[in-house]
């Protein structure tokens, strides 16, 4: 596979390198791929239910074609998926795609084990390890700390701002041992990102190291974020046969979005022909997205917090890649999009608990919320000519060329649940008044020794541990 770069088309790049730099630092852009070739139709047409990982490496083949061998990537495959991707009926036109039942609890560790898997893969042969920053407001730097975790040749420290996570998230961050370590530092989540930013541009200290990162915008996390929507829409197509009666379902993926990786995912599935006829992009009260297909106009802001705080983002780095692979006039006719804000936050945790016994957790009642107001009346309005007020929690005065088929009841609604509910367990308790059950993986973190190393907020400080310690 041949990989661009979303600033400078004439970049043409290798998985390798696109996986290794995260992001082009020449041009600022991020690496996208030059094509999304069709999955076989052996996968598409079937009517029994596929295999997850069968999708997985099916997939995945493509991207990595010329670079990682069929028998290795059927390994990575194998070792980074243990865990299903649920798919759940919850009322008779919606489903919950449960992706919170990986190491973490959250949808993050799908994208973060096959990175680390792929990291691992290109760093054999090396005699070093690759020293991997990662600066963290919470839930990325535990998926990847797990990601890592004694995975050959890789070894990760993770920077988070001291007094400014949750319990649980301090535990998930700071209970590693071996190559994986935390250090907690006195300053704010901007503080930790800029000593990861000054170390990157350090030519010293680059000459000592060897230095990668490991967020959001590298494409080795986005691709395999794409296996579940393929793998879920099929499902969900089959059941439908079967149970909802609906022949040809128009199946709508509904994403609660922060930096909007996961909802690029999606599109990647769906131009590899996923039967996915439409997206709901379902932000928090940070809606600098829903304001873009709303005004035309894009603007990023600071981030506002909320209770679906992974979801806290101003300014989406993926709106860069959404933006290379589609016009906002073909946004506006595939996606409706949707925002939140908390007291509609909590009053969505209640109504689905109430209305179908499902507890949801605080970004996925984003979602919910969103598909109910669709299904209930929201199109309706906007096609009888209510203008609708986009500066308001609710749906985005937008008809996407899908809506007949929800007013035709002839959709079915797929929404992503990012995060297991007991990761948000006061905010859940506080709409549902019952606390909801916690895994055992995550009861098991809590009794973990707490290893995090205190640092100042200081570049020097930090520049000396990582020469001292790495
Ligand atoms: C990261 C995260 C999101 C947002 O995903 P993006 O890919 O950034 O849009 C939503 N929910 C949870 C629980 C997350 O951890």
């Amino acid at each position: 596979m041949v990989y661009t770069d979303t600033r400078d088309a004439s970049v043409k790049t290798d998985f390798k390198t696109a996986v290794v730099n995260g992001m082009n630092e020449k041009t600022g852009g991020l690496y996208i791929p030059t094509s999304f070739p069709k999955l076989d139709a052996s996968f598409t047409n079937r009517t029994t239910d596929p295999s997850f990982r069968d999708i997985a490496f099916e997939m995945a083949k493509p991207y990595v074609a010329g670079e990682i061998p069929d028998n290795d990537l059927a390994a990575i495959i194998q070792d980074a998926y243990p865990f299903p991707a649920k798919t759940v009926a919850v009322d008779s036109h919606s489903y919950v795609l449960e992706l919170f039942h990986g190491p973490t609890c959250a949808f993050k560790d799908f994208g973060a084990r096959f990175m680390a898997r792929a990291m691992s893969y290109f760093n054999r042969g090396e005699d070093s390890a690759l020293h991997i920053l990662v600066a963290t407001s919470g839930d990325t730097g535990s998926a990847v700390g797990s990601a890592f975790h004694n995975v050959p040749g890789l070894d990760v420290t993770i920077l988070y701002p001291e007094g400014k996570v949750s319990k649980l998230q301090e535990k998930q961050l700071s209970t590693f041992d071996g190559n994986v370590r935390a250090l907690k530092v006195k300053g704010t989540f901007d503080d930790c990102q800029k000593l990861v930013k000054t170390a990157f541009t350090d030519a010293e200290l680059r000459a000592k190291l060897r230095l990668s990162s490991a967020n959001s915008i590298n494409i080795s996390r986005l691709l395999p974020q794409s296996f579940y929507y393929m793998y879920s829409s099929l499902v969900v197509r089959n059941a439908s046969w079967r149970n909802n009666k609906i022949e040809k379902p128009a199946i709508i993926a509904v994403v609660p979005s922060g930096n909007f990786g996961n909802l690029t995912s999606g599109l990647i599935a769906r131009e590899m022909g996923a039967p996915i006829t439409g997206f709901v992009a379902a932000t928090n009260t940070n809606r600098t997205i829903p304001d873009w297909i709303a005004t035309g106009t894009y603007e990023a802001r600071a981030s506002v917090e909320t209770y679906a705080n992974a979801m806290d983002v101003g300014a989406p780095s993926n709106y860069e890649r959404i933006k290379a692979m589609y016009t906002l006039e073909q946004v506006r006719a595939l996606f409706a999009s949707y925002w939140l804000d908390n007291d509609g936050i909590l009053a969505s945790i209640k109504d689905c608990f109430d209305r179908t016994g499902y507890t949801i957790d605080p970004h996925g009642a984003v979602g919910w919320k969103a598909w109910s107001d669709i299904r209930n009346g929201g199109f309706e309005k906007l096609k009888n000519g209510e203008k609708g007020d986009y500066t308001k929690p609710g749906l985005t005065p937008n008809l996407p060329v899908w809506y007949q088929e929800v007013l035709n009841k002839n959709a079915l609604g797929i929404i992503l649940e990012t995060a297991h509910p007991a990761k948000f367990s006061e905010t859940v308790a506080n709409a549902i008044n019952r606390t909801p059950v916690v895994p055992d993986r995550l009861e098991r973190v809590l009794q973990l020794e707490d290893r995090a190393i205190p640092m100042e907020n200081s570049y020097s400080q930090f520049k000396e541990w990582l020469l001292a310690n790495l």
